[in-house]
């Protein structure tokens, strides 16, 4: 008797450990996407592009406005490629025949 009430106890244990850790990676994998606000010094999260406490502009992370000029380079080598893969398809079409 003694022993079956060990056992849970050991269990609801073991499961509460495992919800710390659990919380504790979670609060570890929030804590990395904070960043401090330039204008305020305030914790915001690194995707907002404002900050909620004063407002200011921030830079989100893993955003960065492309640039015009390789935006135009990267679509001409993009239709390039896509033409050239057009008339290879069409080469091999009519050369298997
Ligand atoms: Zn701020």
């Amino acid at each position: 008797m003694c022993y079956d009430v060990g056992m849970k106890e050991d269990r609801a244990e073991r499961r509460e450990r495992k919800r710390a850790a659990r919380a504790a990676k979670q609060k570890e994998r929030i804590e990395r996407h904070v960043v401090v606000c330039p204008h305020c010094g305030k914790n915001v999260l690194d995707h907002m592009t404002e900050c909620p406490h004063c407002k200011g502009a921030l830079q989100p992370a893993g955003y960065r406005p492309v640039d015009p000029a390789k935006y135009k380079k990267i679509k001409l080598i993009c239709t390039a490629v896509g033409i050239a893969v057009a008339v290879a398809v069409v080469i091999v079409i009519f050369v298997t025949r």
